[in-house]
C-alpha cells in the first residue's frame, strides 16, 4: 500500500555550484565548474509557481547566499506562496541570515545550518545560530560525521541540546556512498540519531512505492529535474528540465529502484514507509 499523499511537496533546488568552503568531504568537489549559478530566474520562479498544490522549495548549492540573486530569488518565491527553505553553511554575516528570515516571515521553512569543522568553530555557531533564532528563524544544525569529527559530535550534540538547538548528523560519503565505518562508529552514529535524526545510516527502500517523482523531486542550476538525488546518480528518471516546459510531475507514487536512499527529504515527509534498517 502506498504512504498517504503528501499535502505540501518538496522540492530541492541546487541553485548554484558556487561555495566560499571547499570541504574535503564535499560531494560536489568534483563538479567539472563550481562557478555556475540559475540565471534565467523568472522563468524558474514561474516554473515553481505553477506547480499544483502547496510546495516548500528548499534551496541548496553549493552555497545558495552565494548566489548574485539570492534573497531576490526568496522573495519572489514567497512572493507566489511557496514556501522556503535552505540549507546553508551559515557564513554569511548575520544581516544576510536575518534578510531570508523577514523574506520568508509569512510562511516560515527551514534553515538546516552546516557546521562544517574544517571551517567554523562550534561556540561561534552556536552563537551566532542564537542570534538568527531570535530574529524568529527555525534552525536545526547539521554536521558531517567524518570519522575525525566523530569523537567529537556527542559532546557538541549535548552542548547545543542544552541552548535549545537541534544538531543533526549525516554520514560522510565518498564517491557518493557512504564510507565503510567499522561496527562501533556505525553504534555511535545511530546514537547521535542516524542520518538527519531518521535513525538510519544507509537505508534502503527499493521496491517500496515511494512519492519522490510526484511529490518530490530535486532540480539544479540548469532546470533538469530528477525524481531524487539516487535518480540523478544513475541518470534514471529524468522529469524534464523546468524552463524548456519538459518538465512533467509523476501523479502517482512508484516503487524505489535504488538500493540506497539519502535522500531524507522523503523519508521525514512520510512519502516512503520508514523502516529502520
Ligand atoms: S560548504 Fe557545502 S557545498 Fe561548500 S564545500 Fe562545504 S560541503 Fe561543499
Ligand atoms: S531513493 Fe529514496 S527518494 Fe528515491 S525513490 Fe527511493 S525511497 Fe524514494
Amino acid at each position: 500500500m502506498s504512504p498517504r499523499y503528501p499535502l505540501e511537496g518538496v522540492a530541492s533546488w541546487n541553485m548554484n555550484t558556487t561555495c566560499n568552503y571547499r570541504c574535503s568531504y564535499c560531494t560536489q568537489r568534483f563538479v567539472d565548474d563550481r562557478g555556475q549559478w540559475a540565471k534565467d530566474l523568472p522563468r524558474f520562479i514561474a516554473a515553481f509557481a505553477q506547480l499544483p498544490g502547496d510546495w516548500e522549495i528548499k534551496l541548496s548549492g553549493g552555497e545558495p547566499f552565494r548566489h548574485p540573486d539570492f534573497i531576490e530569488t526568496v522573495r519572489a518565491l514567497s512572493g507566489a506562496r511557496r514556501r522556503v527553505s535552505v540549507v546553508t553553511n551559515f557564513a554569511s554575516p548575520v544581516d544576510e541570515l536575518c534578510a531570508f528570515v523577514d523574506a520568508t516571515r509569512e510562511r516560515p521553512g527551514l534553515i538546516s545550518a552546516s557546521l562544517h569543522l574544517e571551517y567554523a568553530e562550534p561556540d561561534a555557531f552556536l552563537a551566532k545560530v542564537r542570534e538568527v533564532q531570535d530574529h524568529g528563524a527555525r534552525i536545526v544544525v547539521t554536521c558531517v560525521a567524518t570519522r575525525e569529527n566523530l569523537p567529537r559530535l556527542e559532546q557538541i550534540r549535548d552542548h547545543y541540546a542544552a541552548a535549545g538547538v537541534t544538531f543533526r548528523i549525516q554520514p560522510e560519503k565518498q564517491d557518493r556512498d557512504v564510507i565503510d565505518y567499522p561496527e562501533h562508529e556505525r553504534e555511535q552514529l545511530v546514537k547521535l540519531g542516524g542520518h538527519n535524526g531518521t535513525g538510519n545510516i544507509a537505508p534502503s527502500f527499493a521496491d517500496q512505492p515511494c512519492w519522490a517523482g510526484a511529490r518530490y523531486f530535486i532540480v539544479d542550476h540548469r532546470g533538469d529535474a530528477y525524481r531524487c538525488y539516487p535518480a540523478r546518480r544513475h541518470r534514471n528518471e529524468y522529469l524534464g528540465n523546468l524552463l524548456d516546459g519538459t518538465f512533467k510531475l509523476r501523479a502517482e507514487a512508484q516503487p524505489c529502484r535504488y538500493s540506497y536512499c539519502n535522500c531524507t527529504v522523503p523519508q521525514q515527509r512520510g512519502m516512503v514507509e520508514m523502516r529502520r534498517t
